[in-house]
């Protein structure tokens, strides 16, 4: 039995319970986003939540056309 939770298997929340098995790889940050993570698909690629919402508008330029440019009234 664990000596800081308490239980066996751990807790999942004890500090010596073993990471959830990984289940995608991340394709911003490339860490694995495991059992119980929330996530985002795009195109087959996997982001963690917090990295898809970080880099959103960079996945969208580079994964479907987005294109950022700046209003010039001159080119009209
Ligand atoms: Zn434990
Ligand atoms: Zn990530």
């Amino acid at each position: 039995m664990c000596s800081i939770c308490g239980h066996y298997p751990c807790h999942p929340q004890c500090p010596n319970a073993p990471d959830p098995e990984a289940v995608y790889e991340c394709a911003s940050c490339k860490e694995p986003i495991r059992d119980g993570d929330d996530y985002f698909e795009l195109d087959g690629d996997y982001y963690h939540e917090d990295c898809f919402l970080d880099n959103a508008p960079g996945i969208l330029v580079e994964k479907c056309g987005a294109v950022r440019g700046t209003a010039d009234a001159r080119c009209q």
